[in-house]
């Protein structure tokens, strides 16, 4: 004890801090409820509010702490089996096979590269900012054919234009960048889903929904979606570290009836899907070992947006409700959204312009100077003249953090100091 005392405790925050930690250790136990035992608080911080990862809550971040746990033991595979459950649930899914594998949202874009393309075979990526070039670019990676329809900065890519392309050509995948992370435009992937299942039936729908799952709706099922692919660390309030993907059944049955092996070791389905179907059986089994303590820190999180007290629906509602509060007090004072209409914004995040006569180094310090940490720009045309926030998770569902009013009089007095220091 006293050299935790030497070694950590510089303040009376961090006292408090490592007293929380202390005091809460002895009621741990591999099956602890987080919601009802956890009395740790986390430190005392700037509040994150980038495009993921976002701020997560003591009862996630205490679930990470979870004592070591064999990744065998029947106790982790119950946890493992709920979150696959659970997963599955959140994209409104009866059937879909959820992969959760450690490795960030990038390893989506490999899975399906590697297990429902094959090489020779062609992809259509519809580009509404720069996620769809890497997402490109990993696909000509294993041998994929892409050709891309893009979007003007700001916008979404046109149905009409989707429907000419499928007319054109015969692709195995059409890939959509539900929310882009470096423009904040939201496309509209059930209309899309609609206008592939129409013209080109065969095509897999193919969505990454790294920055929109659990900030915007995603009706898998209904709307015939065949893949969903995101991260533990944005919407889904989990520290980064998990690659999440859900396939359909017809995604799933195109894998099993590929004609050529698959081109990836750690990321190939034959290795992942009789793992996944065992933990969901309740029975564990051993490819690689999974991020143990991540899905302790996933269930948490889960658990938190199946059961809390604010319904799935309701959060998406309060996810709207909060990106049209922080967009119009930004847009009062004279910053401009990247999206080009309101029709594509994103409920999750946004993206703004600075007043002209402003830059990133005016304005993004001192919202840091005010704890408030924002990203920069990230779209390679447009870099320099805008910035982004994030507006996910629990700075949305839970107000008494006042995490959202927060960052808008940051932004309101950051903008005002810089006006006042240029005269
Ligand atoms: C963040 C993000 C990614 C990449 O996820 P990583 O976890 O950083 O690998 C991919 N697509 C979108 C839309 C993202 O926002």
């Amino acid at each position: 004890m006293s050299a935790l005392r030497n070694a950590s405790i510089k303040s009376s925050s961090s006292i408090s801090y490592a007293l929380a930690r202390i005091f809460s250790y002895p009621s741990a136990s591999p099956a602890r409820k987080m919601s009802t035992e956890c009395k740790f608080v986390q430190a005392p911080h700037k509040l994150l509010v980038i495009p993921g990862p976002i701020e997560v809550t003591d009862e996630v971040l205490f679930a990470n702490a979870h004592p070591s746990m064999s990744h065998m033991s029947p106790d982790f595979a119950q946890v493992f089996g709920d979150c696959i459950r659970m997963t599955r649930q959140l994209l409104y899914s009866k059937d879909a096979q959820p992969f959760l594998i450690a490795g960030s949202g990038t390893l989506g874009w490999d899975q399906v590269s590697a297990n429902l393309v094959e090489p020779g075979e062609n992809a259509l990526v519809l580009h509404s900012g720069y996620f769809a070039d890497s997402f490109s670019d990993c696909l000509q990676t294993y041998g994929a054919n892409v050709d891309q329809i893009k979007a003007e900065i700001g916008g979404a890519v046109k149905e009409a234009d989707i429907e000419s392309a499928l007319q054109a050509k015969k692709y195995k995948i059409v890939t959509v960048t539900h929310v882009d992370t470096s423009t904040a435009v939201l496309s509209d992937i059930k209309a899309i889903a609609n206008v592939v299942k129409r013209v080109s039936p065969d095509t897999l729908v193919v969505i990454d929904a790294v920055c929109s799952v659990a900030s915007e709706e995603i009706q898998m099922d209904a709307w015939g979606i065949d893949v969903v692919l995101t991260a533990s660390q944005k919407g889904l309030g989990t520290p980064p570290g998990l690659s999440i993907l859900v396939a359909s059944q017809k995604a799933v049955q195109v894998f099993e009836n590929r004609s050529t092996p698959v081109t990836t070791y750690y990321g190939s389905w034959k290795k992942w899907l009789p793992i996944m179907k065992a933990y969901e059986n309740n029975s564990a089994a051993y490819f690689a070992t999974p991020p143990v303590n991540l899905i302790y820190a996933f269930h948490a999180s889960l658990t938190q947006i199946m059961q809390g007290t604010v319904s799935l629906e309701q959060r998406f509602k309060l996810h709207q409700e909060v990106s049209r509060r922080i967009k119009k007090a930004a847009e009062e004072v004279g910053f401009k959204g990247v999206p080009l209409s309101e029709d594509v914004q994103a409920n999750g995040m946004s993206a703004l312009y600075f007043p002209d006569g402003f830059t990133a180094s005016d304005i993004v310090p001192r919202l840091l100077k005010k704890d408030v940490v924002v990203a920069g720009g990230l779209h390679a045309s447009i870099k320099d003249k805008y910035f982004r926030i994030g507006h996910m998770g629990v700075s949305v569902v839970d107000p008494s953090r006042g995490d959202i009013d927060k960052i808008i009089s940051a932004v309101k007095e950051s903008l005002a100091e810089a006006k006042a220091s240029k005269q």
